[in-house]
C-alpha cells in the first residue's frame, strides 16, 4: 500500500445517492471524468476484471466464442435496423472528418448479424454463438448512483444464430443456465422475471434482477411463483358484465370536482347509493399525454382507466415505445377546444370523435362495466356510462399501475412488489435483425431461410456496484471472496521493524501459495487510520501483525462477521489457505 495509486476519502461525494456509489468512490476504486463516465482505479479495475472473467468462463463453457467489436460504428447497419433513428437521444452520435454519420455502439445486434452475414452461409455453420465483453454508450436520460447507470458501462453481449425456433430455443435455455451459474458466483440475491423485451421487439424475455432497494425496477412475483417486471404484467380481464338493467347515461351538475376525490366527496352527497358508498373505483379518469414518435411527430393520446389507478410511467413508455411520452400541454387543450380540463369523458375522445384523439383504456373496462365520468363541460359528469354500450375505445392499454394484491395472470395469486437491479437480459430476438439485414442461409433443402437470433446481455460494471449494494455494513465494503480484489489485507501495527520483517515473511509464504495480499506496508501511517481503510476497501479477510508478535501471534480477522482471532505466527499461512479455497 506504501506503494498503490490510491487515496481512501473520509467524505462521501456529494451527488451520491446508494451506498454503492458512495462506497465505490471513497475506497477508491472508481473515479468519476464525467457525469455517468467513471474511470477504474487500480482495485477497481481487479474487481472489474474479476467480474469479466467469472461471465467469461461460463460464456465459454456453453461454447460461446469470444470476438471484440470496436465502439466506434458506421450509421448504416443501425438505419438498416431503423435504430439510428428509434434509439432517440440515447445514442451517442457523431461525424467523421469527411461528414460520415458514426455512432458509439449502445449494443451490437446489427454489426453480429453482418458478420455472420459476411462469413456464412450455410445451416450447416449453425448454431453459432458469440460473445463480447466491452463498453457501450447510451447517453442515459439520468445517468445515476456511480456506475450502477452509466452513459459509458461495460456490457457482456452475446448472440446465438439458429436455423429453426427449436434451435432458439436451446440457445436461450443454455445461455439461461450459464446466467444462472454467473449470478450464483456473482453471489447475488436475485430473481429471473419476465421482461418486456420493449424496443428490441421478440417474443420469450427474462431478467435476472439483483434484490435490492436501491434498484430501479419494480418486479412482482407471486406466492405460486409467477414473477415479472413490473412492465410485463399483464391485468387479468374481469368477465363482461350484464347492462339490462342499467338506467340510461346521464349528466349531472357536480360543480367544482375537478379532481377524483372531490368527485366522490360530491357523489356521496349529492348522488348516495343504496349499496355502497362510491368509491375512486367507480370513475373512470382520462389522462391524455402526447407521443413523440421517432421521426419527431406528435400524436396526442387519451387514456382511460379506474380513477383509483394512476398512469405508471414506465409501463405507458413501455407500451408505447419508440415512442417517447411527453406531457399534454396547455396550448394542446388549445388545439382540442373539445376538450375541457378535468371533465374530460369517452364521448369527446376516439379516432371517430369530435377531438380526433386516440383513446386507449385500461383492460379492465370491460363490456357492461359502468362508469362516473366527465360530460365535457365545466361542472358536470356522467352517471351509468356503460361501456360498450355508451361509449367505446380504439383499444386496450396496459399502462395503470400495479399493485399489491392483484391477481398473477397465471391464477397463481395475490401479487407482491419489491425493487432490484437488472443485471441480465436473455432474449429470443427471433428473425427482426436477421430480415433486417439478409441474415439468411441455405437449409438442408438448398432453399434460402433467415436465421433466427438471440440476445443476451449482462451488465459487467453495473455488476460491481450492484455487488456492493448487497455486500456492504456501516465500515465500508465487505467485498464476496469471488470478486475481491485481494483475498487478504495483512496490516502491519506498529513501528518495530520485526513487525515488518514478520509481515513481508508472511506476504511471501502467501503469495507463493496464490493468494493475493494488500500488504499494508505504510511506515508512517497510525494503526487506527490502517484499520479504517482495511474495513473500507472490504477484503474479506484481515490479518494483523503487531502487538501479538511478541506472544508469537497475529490476528485473523474475518470482514464479513467480524470474528476475530489470534493465530500462531507459524500456523497462519495453512489457516489462510484453508480460508481462502
Ligand atoms: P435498463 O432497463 O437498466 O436501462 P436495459 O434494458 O436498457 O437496462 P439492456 O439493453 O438489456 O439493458 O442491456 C443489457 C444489460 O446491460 C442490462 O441488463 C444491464 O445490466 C446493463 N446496462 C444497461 N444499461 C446500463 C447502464 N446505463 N449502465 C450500466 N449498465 C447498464
Ligand atoms: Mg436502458
Amino acid at each position: 500500500m506504501s506503494r498503490l495509486f490510491l487515496r481512501t476519502l473520509r467524505d462521501d461525494p456529494a451527488d451520491a445517492e446508494v451506498p454503492s456509489h458512495r462506497l465505490l468512490v471513497r475506497a477508491g476504486y472508481v473515479r468519476r471524468a464525467a457525469p455517468g463516465i467513471y474511470s477504474w482505479l487500480p482495485l477497481g479495475l481487479k474487481v472489474l476484471e474479476r467480474v469479466e472473467e467469472i461471465v467469461r468462463e461460463e460464456m465459454d463453457a456453453i461454447g460461446s466464442q469470444e470476438v471484440r467489436f470496436p465502439a466506434l460504428l458506421p450509421r448504416e447497419p443501425y438505419e438498416a435496423s431503423n435504430r439510428w433513428t428509434e434509439y432517440g437521444p440515447d445514442l451517442f452520435r457523431l461525424k467523421d472528418r469527411r461528414g460520415a454519420d458514426m455512432l458509439l455502439g449502445p449494443t451490437h445486434e446489427e454489426m453480429f448479424a453482418l458478420l455472420v452475414k459476411d462469413l456464412y452461409s450455410s445451416y450447416k455453420d449453425l448454431p453459432l454463438s458469440l460473445y463480447q465483453i466491452q463498453a457501450k454508450y447510451r447517453d442515459e436520460a439520468r445517468p445515476r448512483a456511480g456506475i450502477l447507470r452509466g452513459r459509458e458501462f461495460v456490457m457482456k453481449d452475446s448472440y446465438s444464430f439458429d436455423v429453426d425456433d427449436a434451435g432458439l430455443e436451446a440457445s436461450y435455455a443454455a445461455h439461461r443456465e450459464a446466467y444462472v451459474r454467473i449470478f450464483d458466483r456473482l453471489g447475488f440475491d436475485y430473481v429471473v422475471v419476465q421482461a418486456d423485451s420493449g424496443a428490441m421487439g421478440g417474443s420469450a424475455s427474462e431478467e435476472f434482477l439483483a434484490v435490492a432497494e436501491t434498484g430501479e425496477d419494480t418486479f412482482v412475483r407471486s406466492p405460486g411463483g409467477y414473477a415479472a417486471n413490473v412492465e410485463a404484467v399483464t391485468t387479468v380481464v374481469p368477465p363482461a358484465l350484464p347492462y339490462d338493467d342499467v338506467p340510461a347515461a346521464h349528466a349531472e351538475q357536480t360543480p367544482d370536482t375537478p379532481t377524483i376525490e372531490t368527485l366522490v366527496d360530491h357523489l356521496n352527497e349529492a348522488f348516495p347509493r343504496e349499496d355502497r358508498p362510491w368509491s375512486a373505483a367507480d370513475t373512470l379518469k382520462n389522462v391524455l399525454v402526447v407521443l413523440q414518435h421517432p421521426d419527431g411527430t406528435r400524436e396526442p393520446l387519451a387514456i382511460g382507466l379506474p380513477g383509483d389507478r394512476e398512469v405508471d410511467a414506465k409501463r405507458l413508455e413501455t407500451q408505447v415505445s419508440p415512442a417517447e411520452v411527453l406531457p399534454f400541454e396547455e396550448a394542446d387543450f388549445r388545439a382540442h377546444p373539445a376538450l375541457v380540463k378535468g371533465y374530460i369523458g369517452p364521448a369527446v375522445l376516439g379516432e371517430e370523435s369530435a377531438s380526433g384523439i386516440r383513446y386507449l383504456v385500461d383492460p379492465r373496462v370491460v363490456e357492461g362495466t359502468r362508469w362516473v365520468t366527465g360530460a365535457d363541460v365545466e361542472g358536470s359528469h356522467v352517471l351509468d356510462l356503460v361501456a360498450g354500450r355508451d361509449f367505446s375505445a380504439d383499444g386496450t392499454i396496459e399502462a395503470a399501475e400495479v399493485r399489491v394484491g392483484d391477481p398473477a395472470p397465471d391464477g397463481s395469486g395475490p401479487l407482491e412488489l419489491a425493487r432490484g437491479i437488472e443485471m441480465g437480459h436473455i432474449f429470443q430476438l427471433g428473425r427482426k435483425y436477421a430480415d433486417a439485414l439478409g441474415l439468411q442461409v441455405l437449409d438442408e433443402n438448398g432453399k434460402l431461410v433467415t436465421v433466427t437470433m438471440g440476445s443476451y446481455g449482462v451488465g459487467v460494471s453495473r455488476a460491481v456496484a450492484a455487488i456492493v449494494e448487497g455486500a456492504h455494513d456501516e465500515l465500508g465494503i465487505v467485498w464476496p471472496r469471488e470478486v475481491a480484489p485481494f483475498d487478504v489485507h495483512l496490516v502491519v501495527a506498529g513501528k518495530e521493524p520485526a513487525l515488518f520483517e514478520a509481515a513481508e515473511k508472511i506476504v511471501a509464504e502467501l503469495e507463493a501459495s496464490d493468494i493475493a495480499v494488500l500488504h499494508d506496508d505504510r511506515p508512517k501511517v497510525s494503526p487506527g487510520v490502517k484499520f479504517k481503510d482495511a474495513e473500507l476497501l472490504g477484503m474479506p479477510t484481515i490479518v494483523v501483525v503487531g502487538r501479538g508478535l511478541a506472544d508469537g501471534v497475529v490476528e485473523v480477522k474475518d470482514r464479513a462477521s467480524g470474528a476475530r482471532r489470534d493465530v500462531p505466527v507459524d500456523a497462519v499461512v495453512d489457516e489462510l489457505r484453508a480460508v481462502c479455497r
